[in-house]
């Protein structure tokens, strides 16, 4: 056991709770993921306390306070001390966690160790007190410090319970370098098998932590098999070799790579992810052994589209996400005209997304043979002038409405069109947005 007192900012409201219960004669400590982040000197992004008390002791101690009772049942009362929302469990020793596994019920315990003992990993099975410091049984700290994920207990048992904590246990890896032991990373891939019985709500929000993780290439490339199991479409991807003078890699070491170069905005890394997963399905050698794949952003779009959809990722996210597939390989010609289409039909934050996962996908091939950075620089340099310049990349941004141009004999559906026609003249610098000059070009259109 290793006792040690961090340099911790409790907040106001956590000292109080676990004074009220300590008074009142029960231990309380942190626990959790509030106790890791601690001890990396991150700051917590919530507080979870453990108690020996039980619920309706804990209710009863904080009169007064807002009380959210759904996960009473399970030992959980959740609290707002303060304004700060806590959630403070009594002493268990069964989880709840997967849906894949439903306990009977839990059983409370009167000590900190045996809840500690049932948590996942050792990172998150440390408990933390302000005047006593750490309590560490399970060594938590030193696996922290040498960047170690391991589970607590015996891994193919704790992986088996719950696999679940499988994609947790890889989301810490890419996260926060934890790299999983010996005998944890051979049960994550002799249990991921069992991926398929945790819902896809929580799959996808494992994935999508996993994802922004700065080491996520690292997760990737050395856990395949985890992810095909998440993912099964995923599975062709690992060993799919491309033979052209493009690429350094597999479809799955050139993926992994292209994900981990990319910055960690969700809507990228998902793109990149799956950008080449319908490269095996449209896998064409020609005389030379030479690889092509033409076609396979479409494919791989379409595929998205379905996996995306399945693991519940919001529609308005997934449709980002498949547009950034779809036109991962479209050429972006440099030039005015070119530009202000792009910008005109994916937006400005999507067309910078577009560069960023260009720039990736670059990075991760062969750059001795093609590297598109310099040109790629100068076409978002480009898009950072004319966007300067304030063009208009929709009707409703022009200096003229439908009924203007009603106003000068158009009708119906003549109105739609010239709206978009002078969206995209005033777009390419053709005319100003300007109504005098919008309307001129509208004339002139119809002289035509
Ligand atoms: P995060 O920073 O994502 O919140 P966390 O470790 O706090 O990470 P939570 O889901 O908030 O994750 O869980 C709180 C704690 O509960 C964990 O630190 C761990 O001790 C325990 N825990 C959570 N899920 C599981 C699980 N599936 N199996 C075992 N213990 C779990
Ligand atoms: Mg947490």
């Amino acid at each position: 056991m290793t006792r040690r007192r961090p340099a911790v900012r409790w907040p106001e409201p956590v000292r109080q709770a676990i004074r009220t219960l300590e008074r009142a004669g029960y231990e309380c400590w942190a626990v959790g993921g509030c106790v890791r982040d601690a001890a990396l000197g991150t700051p917590p992004h919530d507080w979870d306390l453990a108690t020996a008390a039980p619920p309706e002791r804990v209710l009863a101690l904080f009169p007064g306070c807002p009380v959210n009772r759904k996960g009473e049942r399970h030992g959980t009362v959740g609290l707002t001390i303060g304004g700060m929302a806590l959630e403070i469990t009594t002493f268990r020793v069964e989880g709840d966690y997967s849906d894949f596994r439903h306990p009977d019920g839990v059983r409370f315990t009167g000590s900190l160790r045996e809840d500690l003992s049932r948590r996942d990993f050792t990172v998150n099975a440390m408990a933390l007190h302000p005047v006593l410091g750490f309590y560490d049984p399970f060594n938590g700290l030193s696996d922290l410090r040498e960047r170690r994920l391991r589970a607590v207990g015996e891994p193919m048992e704790r992986m088996r319970e719950d696999p679940l904590r499988i994609l947790r246990g890889l989301r810490f890896y890419a996260r926060l370098g934890l790299v999983p032991e010996k005998a944890t990373a051979a049960a994550f891939r002799a249990c991921c098998p069992m991926l398929g019985r945790i819902s896809r709500e929580r799959v996808y929000a494992e994935l999508d932590g996993m994802l922004c993780g700065e080491e996520v290439r690292a997760a990737l490339s050395l856990f395949p098999e985890v992810l095909a199991a998440a993912v099964p479409e995923l599975a062709p991807m690992a060993g799919f070799p491309q033979n052209t003078p493009y690429h350094l890699y597999d479809v799955w070491g050139h993926t992994a790579c292209a994900v981990g170069a990319a910055p960690p905005a969700a809507a990228v890394r998902w793109a990149l992810l799956l950008h080449d997963i319908g490269k095996p399905g449209r896998f064409v050698p020609d005389e030379d052994g030479r690889a092509h794949f033409k076609g396979h952003a479409a494919l791989s779009a379409a595929m998205a589209e379905e996996i995306l959809t399945r693991l519940t990722m919001p529609k308005a996210e997934r449709k980002k996400v498949v547009q950034l597939i779809r036109w991962h390989d479209a050429p972006i010609p440099a030039g005015r005209a070119h530009l202000a289409f792009w910008l005109r039909t994916l937006g400005k934050e999507q067309f910078f997304r577009l560069l960023a996962v260009k720039r990736a996908d670059n990075a991760a091939q062969n750059r001795e043979y093609s590297d598109r950075w310099p040109e790629l620089d100068r076409l978002e340099q480009a898009a950072v002038s004319l966007l300067a310049e304030g063009p208009p990349l929709t009707p409703a941004e022009l200096a003229v409405n439908g009924r203007d141009l009603l106003g000068i004999g158009l009708k119906g559906p003549e109105i739609g069109a010239a709206l978009r026609r002078l969206t995209a003249g005033a777009s390419r610098g053709d005319y100003p947005n300007q109504r005098e000059a919008l309307l001129e070009a509208v004339r002139r259109m119809k002289r035509l």
